[in-house]
């Protein structure tokens, strides 16, 4: 790691050298054994093929120039596997360098949220006690996620009148505990340390919450209704009939999360580079709403928001439910959906668990937790892991449906970014701020996302002085996300040891949407004033404005594009015939009684937008046809 580190990110510009000022190797070599055994063994064996792989020569014993042509040909490489090898090198490399506050201070960077002047200050509730008592509890609903979908229906059963307890494997952080380093707060906020990645041409990371209030805890706040075709298309081909009338849902999750539009004198240059170059070529699009009322600078989304001004669900729908007498237990892992007789009786589970930042950072530091088998027996069982933590659970539950855990669709997600020679200082404005829609049609979504340096840096073409030159200018660099509204499918399932196993098949005509999508990103930043737009495609690494046509001509491969995703969905997909979906039209499973799913595994295609509020909506509809039935 230390070899590497030193080739990526050498002194230069001004920038301090990584292992010369920064060190790397030893606080990458903490966070790695910090990952699950499993991650932790791929990533090693990576390295070690990164070692071994310029033969006859150790990668380690090169040169720091040789090291650095080394990688240089492997990012540029034709053979699509040394690109993604260089990939992981170089992501691994920034995170642990660009942490350090002297390279931010270098590259310009500082993380100051807040909220603007005049707006309501943020407020939370309490949750209660999130301690699991004894060796069980008992209750009406037990709840298995308390992310979007879990918190929403927690709301509306224990409103309605019912026992509800929400059981979450992670721990609760309020604001005053985010940590600012990145390397404390993935393993603390993220499930594998945000080292989730399906396996596929290409290898796409998807990153999930996994903490009270799950994946809205570190997510970017972007409120969308999904599109009305969409809606339609659920009512017609999977006989969910209830998709067409959801705005009532809606626009009480609207009210209670305060979504607002993003002002566009306050969402900061990132955002407004985007509105002027799609404006200048006369794409539609608009600013995003957002559950982060009027909200300013930004680039702490992915760690926690601070000052609480992000309504995630730890802080708005979680406090409801527990007004209203739901208690919430963190630190407990539900193994198993109790099912007797064909129905499901209660959670079989493992207590003990971090509750806390405290208590998972004393576990980080040798602390051993006491787990303990604890048991929530429950007259319903709603599952709301989430779009993996679903269908795992359902499998090892034994629920047996060929559809469980298939057709997960991600919104795969390319990062175009692009140097201007004005000043952006993406991170002084919203981080998700303007979307553009023009090429709905193509299933093609643009927003323009700012992403902080430790998370950003590898997106950037180049190794050694040409990267730092790029670093070094990190202020004047905008970047524009592009999100294919998937029709391609994964699947998530487990390996011989039990632990997730995910993959993701991206066809090809799929890839030229996205291959169009990256296009129409460069021509926004092009008509916003860019010098050069960095397509993050295999053997294309800079598009200048007369090369454009020629970056549109050549025909990608899948594995050639370089994507992330932040939207799992599908998994245990709805549909009125139980040969087609795993749960109903009401979310209950097909073929056991008194179980549901209100996550993002319900959706019966992908969103083709960001799908927090359908997912709030979707299982706020399920609730609410629970608490008819049950009270
Ligand atoms: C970086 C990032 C940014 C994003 N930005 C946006 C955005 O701006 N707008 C938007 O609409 N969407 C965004 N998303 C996606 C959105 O947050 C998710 O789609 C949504 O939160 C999913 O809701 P869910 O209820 O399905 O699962 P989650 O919110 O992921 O909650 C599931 C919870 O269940 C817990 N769990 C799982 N299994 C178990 C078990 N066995 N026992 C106990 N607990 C368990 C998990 O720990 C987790 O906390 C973003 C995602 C990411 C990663
Ligand atoms: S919502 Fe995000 S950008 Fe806004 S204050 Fe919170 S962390 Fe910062």
């Amino acid at each position: 790691m230390r070899a590497i580190a030193e080739a990526v990110a050498p002194s230069a510009e001004g920038l301090p050298g990584a292992e010369e000022q920064v060190p790397v190797g030893a606080p990458m070599s903490r966070f790695m054994a910090d990952l699950p055994p499993e991650v932790s063994r791929a990533v090693r064996l990576a390295l070690r093929l990164f070692e071994r792989l310029p033969f006859p020569w150790r990668f380690s014993r090169l040169s720091l120039e040789a090291r650095q042509e080394y990688l240089a040909k492997m990012e540029g490489a034709r053979f699509a596997p040394y690109r993604d090898l260089m990939l992981l090198g170089k992501l691994l490399a920034m995170m642990g360098w660009a942490r350090d506050e002297r390279v931010q201070a270098a590259a310009g960077f500082e993380a100051r949220c807040a909220v603007a002047e005049g707006s309501p200050a943020p407020r939370s509730a309490p949750l209660g006690s999130l301690e699991p008592l004894g060796d069980g509890e008992e209750c009406d609903v037990a709840i298995i996620g308390s992310g979007a979908g879990g918190a929403a229906a927690a709301v509306i059963l224990a409103e309605a009148g019912l026992d509800v307890v929400v059981l979450e494997q992670g721990p609760h952080v309020g604001r005053h505990d985010y940590p600012t380093d990145p390397l404390e707060a993935l393993p603390l906020l993220y499930r594998d340390a945000g080292m989730t990645i399906a396996t596929g041409r290409p290898a796409i990371p998807v990153p999930v919450g996994r903490a009270v209030g799950g994946t809205t805890v570190i997510n970017s706040g972007t409120c969308f209704r999904a599109p009305l075709g969409v809606l339609a298309d659920w009512s017609r081909s999977a006989g969910v009939g209830w998709a067409t009338s959801l705005d009532d849902e809606y626009e009480a999750a609207e009210r209670m999360l305060q979504v607002t539009p993003v002002d566009t004198d306050l969402m900061g240059r990132n955002g407004q580079l985007c509105m002027e170059g799609a404006r200048a070529i006369g794409a539609s699009g608009g600013p995003i709403s957002r559950n982060a009322g009027r909200c300013v600078q930004c680039s702490s989304c992915p760690v926690g928001c601070r000052i609480d001004a992000k309504r995630a669900m730890h802080v708005s729908y979680l406090p409801r439910a527990v007004a209203a007498g739901a208690r919430v237990r963190a630190g407990v892992e539900a193994l198993q959906v109790r099912i007797e007789d064909g129905r499901a009786t209660g959670v079989i589970c493992r207590a003990g668990s971090a509750t806390s930042a405290v208590e998972a950072a004393a576990a980080r530091n040798g602390a051993h937790p006491s787990l303990r088998s604890w048991e929530l027996r429950a007259r319903t069982v709603i599952s709301a892991g989430g779009a993996f933590g679903t269908p795992e659970l359902l499998m090892r539950s034994g629920v047996r449906n060929r559809h469980l855990g298939s057709h997960l669709h991600v919104h795969p997600a390319a990062w175009i970014g692009a140097r201007y020679e004005q000043e952006v200082r993406g991170w002084e404005g919203i981080m998700q701020s303007y979307y553009v829609d023009e090429w709905e049609s193509r299933r093609i979504l643009l927003e323009a996302t700012f992403t902080p340096l430790s998370f950003g840096g590898h997106w950037l073409p180049g190794v050694g002085p040409e990267l730092m030159a790029r670093i070094r200018d990190y202020g004047k660099i905008a970047s524009i996300g592009v999100h294919l509204h998937d029709r391609s499918e994964g699947r998530v399932g487990r390996s011989a040891n039990g632990s997730l196993r995910l993959s993701y098949r991206l066809r090809a005509d799929e890839t030229a949407d996205l291959q169009f999508g990256i296009a129409r990103a460069a021509e926004i930043h092009f008509a916003a004033g860019a010098t050069e737009v960095y397509p993050n495609v295999g053997p294309v690494q800079v598009i200048t404005r007369d090369r454009l046509a020629d970056f549109e001509a050549t025909r990608l491969k899948p594995a050639d594009l370089r994507l992330e995703a932040f939207h799992p969905m599908s998994t245990a997909r709805m549909s009125s015939d139980p040969g087609e979906g795993v749960t109903g039209a009401d979310g209950s499973v097909h073929g056991v009684e008194g179980l549901y799913v209100c996550d993002a595994g319900l959706l019966p295609t992908s969103v083709g937008v960001n799908p927090m509020m359908t997912i709030i909506a979707c299982s706020a509809h399920v609730a609410r046809g629970l608490a008819g039935e049950l009270c």
